[in-house]
């Protein structure tokens, strides 16, 4: 986690910047090892030609100048890159910046993963068979599990990162209990559907059945137990106001968001494109993007994005909430706290990693099994 003085103060005078994104997600690559049935990304066999280090690092002064704050390094599996150090580290000296993984590749990129400010692992059930059903590769659940609780205990930011689905409904609570117990918070995704569309930037969900959440009255109550939890203790990174959007969308049906794509938030593609969100149409690459921002052409596709109601994708409804400056500088404090938060866990995963080193391996997971 690299958080110095001098990149604080640029984050907040960023964040109290008018008319400039916010939160940018990367799909760095579309490589990817597993093959998660609710993905399209691994499905896709066209060849396209992915940005060199040059470029990406090129994007990224773009991206700093244009007033960005967040980072997303998302794909495929960022962490196949061969070059995902040199860039976590040119990007998180101006960056929040995350990585994504789901749980295959952090070990063996464990130097990288120390130079993002947070890293994501996907995990869907604490159930081992379930786990890797949805991830469609044996083994999936074991990396997952190792790699959460060896980056904790290297003192790395981790997070742990379910998509609630109809499949996991009834076990996300117990899930969630289980790695705050540990220290280990957690960002939830919310499956979704998307439904194709010609020219969308990126086709990242699949249609299947059996995760769609159908029954809404238990998301409610997962809703409700989310907020207690929540209110009693830390670790859980979603905000109470998202959690009441959510709530009021899956009772009433009701969007009470306003869609801020390319506004708050954008997307990238591995080829460097542009789009308001991964289900709308490339309109721009990265290095026309400073000219493009304030263009008329950008204006009439906020306004057409801000009517859109194709997608309930969780971040994107987060992002939207939060769009407005001083909503920026909400989720700025939330995250400082969150950090400083994490740091404290880890100081106190560190005191328990040095306690535990004489122990065996074996003996250290038999006292995670026992804890639970
Ligand atoms: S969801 Fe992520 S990890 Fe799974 S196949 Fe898709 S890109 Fe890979
Ligand atoms: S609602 Fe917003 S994020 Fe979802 S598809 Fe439409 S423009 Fe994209």
């Amino acid at each position: 986690m690299q958080i110095s003085l001098k990149k604080v103060i640029s984050l907040f005078e960023r964040s109290a910047t008018p008319h400039r994104p916010y939160h940018v997600q990367w799909f760095i690559t579309q490589k990817c090892n597993y093959r998660c049935k609710g993905c399209n990304v691994w499905r896709n066999k066209q060849k396209i030609n992915e940005l060199n280090t040059e470029e990406v690092k090129e994007g990224l002064d773009i991206l700093r100048k244009l007033g960005a704050v967040e980072l997303v390094f998302s794909g495929g599996n960022p962490l196949l890159r061969k070059d995902i150090d040199e860039i976590l580290e040119y990007a998180s000296r101006y960056f929040i910046t995350t990585i994504y993984d789901n749980g295959s590749m952090a070990l063996q990129k464990i130097d990288a993963l120390r130079k993002a400010d947070f890293a994501a692992i996907s995990l869907d059930s604490l159930d081992e068979n379930k786990n890797d059903y949805v991830k469609g590769v044996p083994g999936a659940w074991k990396n997952a599990m190792n790699a959460i609780f060896r980056l904790h205990d290297e003192g790395i930011a981790v997070g742990v990162s379910p998509t609630i689905s109809q499949f996991n409904i009834d076990e996300i609570i117990d899930f969630t209990k289980y790695f705050i117990n540990f220290g280990v918070p957690v960002w939830y995704c919310l499956y979704w559907y998307d439904q194709p569309k010609k020219d969308q930037l990126f086709k990242i969900g699949k249609k299947v059945d059996e995760f769609e959440i159908v029954d809404k009255g238990r998301f409610v109550e997962v809703c409700d137990s989310i907020l207690e939890l929540k209110r009693k203790h830390g670790g859980i990174f979603i905000t109470e106001r998202t959690i009441q959007t959510l709530k009021h969308l899956f009772l009433y049906g009701e969007r009470t968001w306003t869609c801020q794509a390319l506004q708050g938030f954008f997307m990238i593609d591995p080829q460097g494109r542009v789009a308001g969100c991964h289900l709308q149409e490339p309109v721009a690459s990265i290095f026309n993007l400073k000219e493009s921002w304030n263009s008329e052409k950008f204006r009439k596709l906020r306004g057409k994005y801000e009517k859109c109601t194709r997608c309930a994708y969780l971040c994107y409804i987060f992002y939207s909430l939060y769009s407005d400056v001083l909503s920026n500088m909400e989720i700025l404090f939330t995250q400082q706290r969150n950090m400083k938060l994490l740091i404290d866990n880890l100081r106190n995963a560190r005191s328990r990693h040095y306690a535990a080193s004489s122990r065996s391996e074996n003996e250290t997971k038999i006292i995670r099994e026992t804890s639970r």
